[in-house]
């Protein structure tokens, strides 16, 4: 087991309707030190890509995504969400349905912070059935610029998210890959990478 996996099973609680809950360490209060050695290794799997720039998407992805841009040292942007419609056109617009929240954000980034000439890294927190992730992938399209990889704290890989990345072709990193996970009895299983 790895150091995220490690801390999973210490910290972690399943609960009902495929959710886990890491709030004591990940997206509520945050481990900083662990999200150190999250950079640290991101950094170790992404050492051949080019990346000028970290995109992630609020809240959740911003705390992770600026201890990682420590490591590459390259700016973080963050995809706001937004309720109204934006039609002035200086922001680039996607839509993306909230796994834990059961609804549609619009999410913007401002074109000012996004261009032709970047080269992303995607990090985001979670990856359950990929729709964050396809919204932060259409505005870096709209952009222009270019995904060079994509790095996912926790991968839930009994949902199809991962699999339809990884089949788009993109090089995409979970530091733990959880299979399956038990609500009774609080078990966690995970994927041998
Ligand atoms: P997706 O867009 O891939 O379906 O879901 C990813 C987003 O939903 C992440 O940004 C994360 O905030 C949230 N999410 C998905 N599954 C979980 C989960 O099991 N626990 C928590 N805490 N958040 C999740």
């Amino acid at each position: 087991m790895n150091f995220l996996e490690e801390r999973i099973v210490k910290d972690g609680v399943v609960k009902k309707g495929n959710v886990l809950k890491v709030d004591s360490f990940l997206n509520h209060q945050m481990d900083i030190e662990l999200f150190d050695k999250m950079g640290e290794e991101f950094k170790r799997r992404f050492a051949n890509e080019n990346i000028n720039k970290i995109v992630t998407i609020e809240a959740s992805g911003i705390g992770i995504a600026c201890i990682v841009a420590r490591h590459f040292g390259v700016p973080v942007v963050f995809a706001k969400k937004s309720q109204s419609i934006n039609i002035d056109g200086d922001v680039y617009i996607a839509e993306v349905e909230s796994f834990t929240h059961k609804c549609k954000n619009q999410v913007i980034v401002s074109k000012k912070f996004l261009s032709a000439d970047d080269h992303v890294l995607l990090i985001d927190d979670f990856l359950a059935n990929g729709y964050a992730l396809q919204g932060l992938i259409s505005i870096v399209q709209q952009a222009g610029g270019t995904v060079e990889g994509i790095g996912i704290a926790i991968e839930k890989g009994f949902q199809y998210g991962g699999r339809t990345i990884r089949n788009l072709g993109y090089h995409l990193e979970s530091l733990a890959i959880v299979d399956g996970m038990d609500p009774e009895t609080g078990e966690v299983i995970f994927r041998e990478q």
